[in-house]
């Protein structure tokens, strides 16, 4: 497994550390993000959605369980926040986004880890204690395709995010 933790210090670095993930996204990556409300998941993902090509304008949180924008690739945004239980995502036939030929992202991808595709990037966002703009962000993978993705993205965001 590969794992690595970066730093963002403002809103607006979280969003541009998303941009440069979706500018290296390809077809079929699947980003699981977990973390409580207010880490950051949305802003990393409206990132993620300006990088592939979104209008900017197009991007809106929302109460629907799967959006899907047209950039690049075509990026499905799922939030499982509002789900009630694990048989109701089972229901939703989320495979047809998980294996599609598009971006998927994930926000409360813990509430169905087991219904999620194995092969995935994992991106857990905390606080940092007693620094309110601060965002610990660790990334992890098992897979060869996300393993280089990561690579990519270090060496692409060093500017808006301080890796260790
Ligand atoms: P989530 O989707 O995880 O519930 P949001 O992305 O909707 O969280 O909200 C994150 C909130 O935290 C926003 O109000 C944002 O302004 C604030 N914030 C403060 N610092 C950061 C940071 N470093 N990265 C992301 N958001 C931050
Ligand atoms: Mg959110």
């Amino acid at each position: 497994m590969t794992a690595v933790t970066c730093i963002t210090s403002s809103e607006d670095a979280t969003v541009a550390l998303g941009r440069r993930l979706g500018a290296l996204a390809a077809e079929g990556d699947v980003y699981l993000l977990t973390g409580d409300l207010g880490a950051g998941k949305t802003c990393l993902i409206r990132g993620i959605a300006a990088g592939l090509g979104v209008a900017e304008h197009a991007f809106s949180p929302s109460f629907v369980l799967v959006r899907e924008y047209h950039g690049r690739l075509p990026l499905f945004h799922m939030d499982l926040y509002r789900v009630a239980d694990h048989a109701e995502v089972a229901e939703l036939g989320l495979e047809e986004y998980l294996y599609g030929d598009g971006v998927c992202a994930i926000e409360w991808a813990d509430r169905a880890m087991d219904l999620l595709p194995l092969r995935h990037l994992s991106i857990a966002l905390a606080y940092q204690c007693g620094a309110e703009d601060v965002r610990v962000i660790r990334f992890a993978c098992t897979d060869p395709r996300h393993e280089t993705l990561l690579t990519q993205l270090i060496a692409a965001s060093g500017d808006v995010a301080s890796w260790n």
